[in-house]
């Protein structure tokens, strides 16, 4: 039997936070706001690990499902919506209520994640490639609003460039 204990992985969570992220040209703070509300979330997970690990096992770490049958929640309360009560109040004064939105889309995509359940490998495996698209797009195209001319191969020699010189390596 499914609970309702069925989260996206955290790497697609990361992947929609800097897609969003980028869409909405966020700043260092924010940056951090977004990653704290949209992915960290998550950390409750940790804490249950341990239980569910004893009741279940190291291998069903890899189940679809977190299911550990001893009926005990482990999800804290910022997985309910009833969190909203902690969250709305931190996002006052934030741009676009940062807080509130990514904590939101969080929840929207763990709660899409248990709908699709029967699906979910399929589900989070097309979302995650559609996220990644975005992230490339949306790149792409604020790189190319600050020149006059380039094209997607111009842009991923740029990349390339950028890459080997974060890595200290000689440009080519
Ligand atoms: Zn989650």
């Amino acid at each position: 039997m499914y609970t309702e204990d069925d989260p996206m992985l955290t790497p697609t969570h990361l992947a929609f936070v800097v897609f969003l992220g980028l869409i909405l040209a966020l700043d260092k703070h924010e940056w951090f706001v977004a990653v704290m509300f949209g992915v960290f979330v998550d950390i409750d997970h940790v804490f249950g690990l341990q239980r569910y690990v004893e009741a279940n096992g190291y291998s069903a770490i890899m189940a679809a499902s977190w299911d550990d049958g001893t009926g005990e929640p482990w999800k804290s309360l910022m997985h309910y919506p009833v969190g909203v009560v902690i969250v709305a109040p931190l996002a006052i004064g934030w741009r676009f209520m940062l807080p509130l939105l990514f904590w939101g889309s969080h929840l929207g995509l763990d709660y899409l994640q248990t709908a699709t359940l029967a699906h979910a490998a399929v589900v989070e495996s097309i979302f995650l490639s559609a996220v990644i698209v975005g992230i490339f797009a949306v790149s792409f195209l604020s790189w190319r609003s600050t020149r006059s001319a380039g094209d997607v191969r111009q842009y991923l020699q740029y990349l390339g460039r950028s890459l080997r010189s974060m890595l200290y390596l000689d440009p080519a």
